[in-house]
């Protein structure tokens, strides 16, 4: 029948208002900013860069690739990539972000610099308080303002980070197990090319038993 949606959804406003007099669980809404409710794991707003050390800019996973500045459709993300190399937060020297801003003002929330970055470096945060006075620069942020824990990762999306955590333990494995065979390859290929010419110049050389063999064992002329 026509309208019995709209009858339905009255009824289960009317049973919420007056049920909310006496059940805190009927109670839709909280008295802000007094009262929070907790994040849903799946909340997002804008994007944070991951980093692993006590010192964000040294500990950031970040190495500059640009391909989520590529990738952007609203191009709110800029990024200069250093000229030198520097340890990463795993001691291997890679390049760094020198610059890295994100117009918050123009981000759409969309996550597909998420998707595309190759090193679990940028996330999105559940942060949403940021109104500012300033409608130009105030909501520009930078790498300092954008760096954020892989401890703030989990807390605030647990399941993700786990897999994430699981996607890096897994390329870290898979990297030393290679250095360890590269390794491996090379100190037998070093010992096959030394080895045969170290045995014949460390060999003592066999005494002749008597005088007609050592006449034998002597070159011919
Ligand atoms: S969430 Fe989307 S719009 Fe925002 S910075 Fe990432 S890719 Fe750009
Ligand atoms: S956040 Fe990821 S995709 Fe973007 S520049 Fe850094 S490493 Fe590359």
């Amino acid at each position: 029948m026509l309208g019995t949606g709209i009858l339905k959804g009255m009824v289960e406003t009317a049973k919420n208002f007056a049920g909310s007099y006496h059940d805190p669980e009927r109670l839709t809404t909280v008295e802000y900013p007094e009262q929070r409710i907790a994040s849903k794991e799946n909340a997002r707003q804008f994007p944070f860069l991951v980093h692993d050390t006590e010192d964000p800019m040294k500990g950031l996973r970040c190495v500059a690739c640009q391909i989520c500045e590529k990738e952007c459709p609203p191009q709110c993300i800029y990024i200069v990539k250093s000229k030198d190399k520097r340890a990463d937060y795993k001691g291997q020297m890679q390049f760094y972000p020198a610059t890295f801003d994100i117009d918050l003002s123009v981000c759409m929330s969309c996550q597909i610099c998420v998707e595309v970055c190759p090193f679990e470096s940028i996330k999105m945060d559940t942060e949403f308080e940021l109104s500012n006075t300033d409608r130009f620069g105030g909501l520009l942020v930078n790498k300092h303002q954008l760096a954020k824990s892989n401890e703030h990762y989990r807390k605030i999306h647990p399941t993700e980070a786990a897999a994430s955590d699981a996607v890096l333990a897994a390329e870290t494995a898979k990297a030393q197990a290679k250095a360890k065979a590269d390794a491996e390859a090379k100190a037998a290929k070093a010992a096959a090319a030394a080895g045969p010419v170290g045995a014949v110049a460390s060999a003592p050389a066999p005494k002749p038993s008597s005088p007609a063999a050592a006449t034998a064992a002597a070159p011919a002329a």
